[in-house]
């Protein structure tokens, strides 16, 4: 072999394992996601789908009766009853299916899969998607936990009439007793789980998981997940298992999530527009804060307003490279505000990352 035809094969050794490299494998999620990240990366380590790998992540959640904002132990609606949405979309076979208000079955992402894998339409809700999901197995159960029903009950107990009446708090036919506290109401719970749901009724919270997912072969797949608003009035649906708005995955592009105030995403088909901004072109950070700057738009930029509520984007680009902003620098954890953040890992080394934002509350 001459110098020549050496250095011509190693030329084209080097071209084609740059073609074969491919990217990381990466998952991105919601600050409620790390756990789920490192699931689902695992399987992808173990070279299975995008979409298992997802789902096996964010079940994690679901199943967590600790997380109350997704699946088993997410705050219910204002009649005391968990309603679920989510959506999947698998980007190889570019299929998607959805499910919302879904009530008794505390893993909605496995039946969003079915909706898309075992029927001809994306999206089931309430009563028929509870039925879809018993035909194939899934138990109804109660998705209360002793944790969410106190924090309803509290929510309950906080309604007043003009009068300064309630229903839930000791009656008419009661008086000259003393006005009961809530150590007094619920004398089980200890101080701590007291103070969180106080705060569940003062700042009724949102919450979801929304989870990324690509593999080296450049396959990418998503999943959101959530109990919603926490008080909503039955029925009422988020962005969250509406495709383009908490999720959208385009295989020839990327995919993106959101979390947060559902309503507001909506209104500017949040993940649609990040994945159309990043084919044109944009970063995914900078797609993220396009999306964002259509919903302060929608507010006239006015901050008093924006300030009343939260909203997050996730991005990830096909080429592995992933984002995420959110509308605010910070958001309230308990008493007090922290920097808002998202969960990544990348090929088994996972982190949280503080997210870009649009606005600071400083
Ligand atoms: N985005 C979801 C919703 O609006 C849940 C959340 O609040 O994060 O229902």
């Amino acid at each position: 072999m001459t110098r020549r035809e050496w250095l011509a094969g190693t030329a084209v050794a080097g071209a084609l394992g740059a073609q074969t490299a491919g990217p990381k494998n990466t998952v991105v999620s919601s600050e409620n996601g790390l756990r789920a990240c490192e699931v689902a990366i695992a399987y992808l380590a173990r070279g299975k789908d995008t979409l298992d790998a997802v789902i096996a992540g964010v079940n994690v959640n679901e199943e967590d009766p600790n997380d109350t904002s997704v699946g088993y132990g997410g705050l219910p609606n204002e009649q005391g009853v968990v309603e679920l949405d989510a959506c999947v979309m698998h980007g190889p076979t570019r299929r998607a299916g959805s499910v919302a208000s879904l009530r008794g079955v505390k893993t909605p992402s496995k039946v969003a899969r079915l909706v898309m894998e075992e029927t001809d339409h994306i999206m089931l809700v309430g009563e028929g998607a509870l039925r879809f999901a018993k035909s194939y197995g899934f138990k109804e159960e109660d998705l209360l936990t002793g944790k969410s029903r106190l924090a309803w009950l509290v929510w309950k107990r906080s309604l007043r009439d003009g009068s300064g009446h309630n229903n839930w708090t000791d009656g008419l036919d009661a008086p000259g007793r003393p006005s009961a506290a809530l150590k007094v109401a619920f004398p089980e719970a200890d101080e701590e789980t007291l103070a969180w749901a106080v705060e569940q009724v003062l700042r009724p919270p949102t919450g979801t998981i929304n989870c990324l997912a690509l593999n080296r072969k450049g396959e990418i797949s998503g999943v959101t997940t959530t109990s919603g608003l926490a008080w909503k009035i039955p029925g009422r649906v988020g962005d969250s298992p509406i495709l383009g708005a908490g999720l959208w995955v385009d295989q020839d592009v990327g995919a993106a999530g959101s979390t947060g105030r559902g309503e507001e995403n909506i209104r500017i088909a949040g993940a649609h527009t990040i994945v159309e901004n990043m084919r044109h072109g944009m970063n995914p950070k900078a797609a993220c804060l396009d999306a964002l700057k259509r919903v302060a738009r929608n507010f006239a930029d006015d901050r008093a307003r924006l300030e009343q509520f939260d909203l997050n984007f996730y991005a990830l680009r096909k080429d592995g490279e992933y984002a995420a902003a959110a509308l605010w620098d910070t958001r309230r954890r308990g008493g007090r505000m922290v920097r808002t953040k998202f969960a990544v890992n990348v090929d088994g080394s996972g982190r949280l990352e503080d997210t870009a934002f649009l606005l600071s509350r400083a």
